[in-house]
């Protein structure tokens, strides 16, 4: 069997520093056997005034807003949730880190009923780096999975559970040599991707398909606040895979991904297929803030 390589630093577990080998969650958690958790991806940056953590707020917020969906009561207060996620990533020692908080249900009882479970949190870093290799042009293609629907689950909650459908898309890409997968919702119109938001630009306008199947994106609303800040012309409209096939740029954005350019989506090359002007600006400008060059966004940032 593989062994884990460990790729980050101790993990916080309900209060308590334990060594990345050793931590573990009882087989019989309701996480464990059915996906009912939530969880978060957040990163911390390198920036001239030490390491930062990007948007921090708005990752608990969302923690939070997920548990609240699916009725899992937080097992702790909001500043505690904060203070732990930085004291993880001080103890982790790298700068630039993705950091994955998790809240887990007990194993007091096996079946459904999972109203009345211990809660527990759990923060990890994981030293990621680029996820999906580099800025320049990667190749995606239509998923045959339709991304998981409102009337199903609680698509703007971040379920461990919803990500067997994430897995499933994603391995099904990988296995037919591309890098990623676009997800239709059960209408045909483009959603998301396995684990980022979807853009494209043409004629100078940018358009991002609406929010009601897709995850609530926090790189999606920089993205959004940069096009703005840019005066770039914005659409936010039910988009179908045809109207990407012919733009003149498209890109994926999210928390492990950032600003990724899409050179080819199903065998049609996007534009020139790298990474266009639009997108480039947009990703400089985004460098900018994660790496605190930008003062209108420092408010993002909060210092480990
Ligand atoms: N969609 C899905 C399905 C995701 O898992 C993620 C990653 N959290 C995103 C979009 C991007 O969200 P964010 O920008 O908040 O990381």
């Amino acid at each position: 069997m593989a062994k884990t390589k460990q790729q980050g630093g101790p993990i916080w577990m309900d209060g308590q520093f334990v060594d990345f080998d050793k931590a573990v969650i009882h087989p019989l958690s309701s996480s464990v056997q059915y996906g009912m958790g939530v969880f978060e991806g957040i990163r911390s940056y390198a920036t001239k005034k030490g390491t930062a953590i990007f948007r921090l707020d708005d990752h608990v917020q969302r923690l939070f807003d997920s548990a609240h969906a699916v009725g899992i009561v937080m097992p702790y207060t909001r500043a505690i949730v904060k203070k732990a996620i930085i004291d993880t990533v001080k103890k982790s020692k790298v700068e630039s880190t993705y950091i994955r908080p998790m809240v887990y249900l007990g194993h007091e009882y096996l079946g459904l009923h999972a109203q009345n479970l211990s809660t527990h949190l759990l923060i990890a870093t994981w030293d990621m780096g680029k996820y999906l290799g580099p800025s320049a042009g990667i190749r995606v293609c239509t998923s045959s999975y339709s991304r998981i629907h409102p009337s199903s689950v609680l698509t703007k909650a971040k379920v461990c559970g919803h990500y067997v459908n994430s897995i499933l898309a994603y391995h099904e890409a990988r296995q037919s040599g591309y890098d990623e997968a676009i997800m239709l919702d059960s209408q045909g119109r483009v959603a998301e991707t396995s684990s980022s938001s979807i853009f494209m630009v043409k004629k100078g306008v940018v358009y991002t398909p609406t929010d009601v199947s897709i995850l609530l994106s926090i790189t999606r609303d920089t993205v959004l606040h940069i096009c703005r800040d840019l005066k770039l012309e914005v659409v936010v409209k039910d988009l179908t895979r045809d109207e990407f096939y012919t733009a003149d740029e498209m890109f994926l954005t999210g928390t492990a991904a950032e600003i990724k350019s899409i050179a080819e989506y199903d065998a049609h090359q996007i534009g020139k297929g790298g990474s266009g002007p639009t997108t480039t600006a947009i990703r400089q400008v985004f460098d900018k803030i994660v790496s605190g060059a930008s003062t209108k966004y420092a408010k993002w940032l909060t210092k480990v």
